[in-house]
């Protein structure tokens, strides 16, 4: 049994890899996609264990804890995809435009989502890291000094979507 790396209670919830809300946006209400990694797994279900990490957190820092991150990360998402192509051009974001007069906090509850699940990934990856630092500043730090969080467009796979996905129907979603 592992323990949690946010809070040492026994870990017993898988955070998602790609939130169930990004893939029903992005590959419909009937999944019937690819999982690319070492190998390409077809996946047909939205609770298919392979868009999971495994149970390193426990069920109340993912549920309670850390509710309002994922809200944040939602509207930020939802944000992204409306007002996609002008971000693409500008290249900038605008979280005052996302959030609203509390961006500031807002802001550093996504950055906060992001924490989780790239903690998730590191502690899956070696279990030995010590991410002492990242689980504070999710708890409530409002700063955090070995964590670097970048934005960046991924022109290869906007490339990717254009020469194949005429269609637009579907979409690529990359975990890195
Ligand atoms: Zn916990």
């Amino acid at each position: 049994m592992t323990n949690c790396w946010i809070c040492g209670n026994i870990a017993d919830s898988a955070e998602h890899k790609f939130k169930a809300s990004d893939l029903k946006k992005s590959l419909g209400k009937k999944i019937n996609g690819f999982y690319i990694s070492r190998n390409i797994i077809e996946i047909n279900s939205y609770k298919d264990k392979v868009l999971k990490f495994p149970k390193v957190i426990c069920i109340n820092c993912n549920n309670n804890l850390t509710r309002s991150h994922d809200d944040a990360y939602d509207k930020f998402v939802e944000f992204c995809l409306e007002n996609h192509e002008e971000i693409l051009i500008s290249r900038n974001i605008n979280f005052e435009k996302i959030y609203g007069e509390n961006w500031e906090l807002e802001k550093l509850n996504l950055y906060r989502y992001y924490a989780k699940h790239a903690g998730c990934k590191i502690i899956t990856a070696n279990p030995k890291t010590d991410l002492k630092n990242l689980s504070e500043f999710i708890k409530g730090n409002t700063q955090v000094f070995d964590f670097i969080l970048q934005f960046e467009l991924k022109a290869g796979v906007k490339s990717i979507m254009n020469a194949f996905n005429l269609s637009i129907k579907y979409n690529h979603l990359y975990n890195s």
